[in-house]
């Protein structure tokens, strides 16, 4: 039998850096939600005990490293599982972009394997497999729009946002929030609305939910690359409503009303970044 699972991108609509904890970890609070830019993923169950992956993409590991193995390692583990995997991934999402490709490809293995083996854990114990993984992963078992604090583990889901279309632009360079995060000072920091996205998306409301998106993260990662926050500016001086950097970037994430306009910013976009895509959100409740 074999299972095929799609693996969605995250985008951050908020991403704020509360603090620095004593055992040196920064306490995150973020807003993220799902768009239609996915991953394939392939899951045939084996006799031989052995998970094996192979993922189509130079810059993902296909060994013990690659979060999809990790996932149904942790997963084989968690319910004493003897049987195999092997798992074939077709990478559409940019890597090390901050669209939380890797986690979601776990979160992935983990429901795909739940149905291959007919484990029947809810989406809540997988989440807490997943948060083991990566503090992305909880958030991408599930997939919908959700509130995240600490290392991901916590996760309350929230209404969904009003319809738009989303451009994601990703310069070619790639990060890894390991990097970013050594370089935070709290004091340079300019911190988001967390309560006005939270507010616009209960009114459903596209202005206010572009004036209150935002990346704490943001003058970290532009200060070190600063083509990234020319990306940032071009898209605003094409009429993006709204900008902010997903993750600890490079991808720039922008929101736009109308189809139009954001084919407009895409066709702008093209010449002067490596991947641009335009996509909506999956969260449709
Ligand atoms: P992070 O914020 O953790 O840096 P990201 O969302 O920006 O993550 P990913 O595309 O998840 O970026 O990749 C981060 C790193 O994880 C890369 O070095 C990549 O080689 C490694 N990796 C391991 N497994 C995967 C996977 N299945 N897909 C993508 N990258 C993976």
């Amino acid at each position: 039998m074999i299972i095929f699972e799609r693996a969605p991108a995250k985008i951050n609509l908020s991403l704020d850096v509360l603090g620095k904890r004593n055992d040196g970890f920064h306490e995150v609070e973020m807003i993220m939600t799902s768009v239609d830019l996915t991953d394939r993923l392939e899951l045939m169950s084996s006799d031989n005990g052995k998970i094996d992956v192979a993922a189509d993409n130079q810059y993902v590991p296909n060994d013990e490293r690659n979060l999809a193995y990790k996932a149904a390692l942790a997963f084989k583990n968690k319910y004493r599982i003897h049987k195999g995997v092997q798992i074939k991934i077709t990478k559409n999402i940019p890597v090390s972009a901050g669209l939380g490709g890797g986690s979601s490809d776990a979160a992935a293995v983990l429901r795909g394997l739940n149905k291959l083996w007919s484990v029947g854990a809810s989406k809540q114990e997988l989440a807490e497999i997943g948060a083991f993984i990566g503090s992305d992963v909880p958030f991408c078992v599930y997939s919908t729009t959700a509130i995240g604090t600490g290392h991901g583990e916590k996760i309350y889901e929230l209404p969904s946002p009003p319809p738009f279309f989303v451009i994601l632009a990703k310069p070619n360079i790639g990060i890894s929030t390991r990097n970013i995060f050594p370089k935070v000072k709290m004091k340079e920091l300019v911190h988001p609305d967390t309560q006005a996205v939270i507010k616009a998306l209960e009114e459903k409301d596209f202005p206010g939910l572009c004036a209150a998106a935002g990346n704490a993260l943001e003058t970290v990662t532009f200060s070190l690359f600063p083509n990234v926050a020319q990306i940032k500016a071009k898209m605003l001086k094409a009429g993006a409503e709204g900008v902010l950097m997903s993750g600890s970037g490079p991808t720039m994430v922008g929101l736009v009303q109308h189809y139009s306009k954001a084919k407009r910013i895409y066709n702008g976009l093209r010449g002067f970044c490596e991947e641009v895509f335009i996509v909506q959100m999956l969260d449709r409740r």
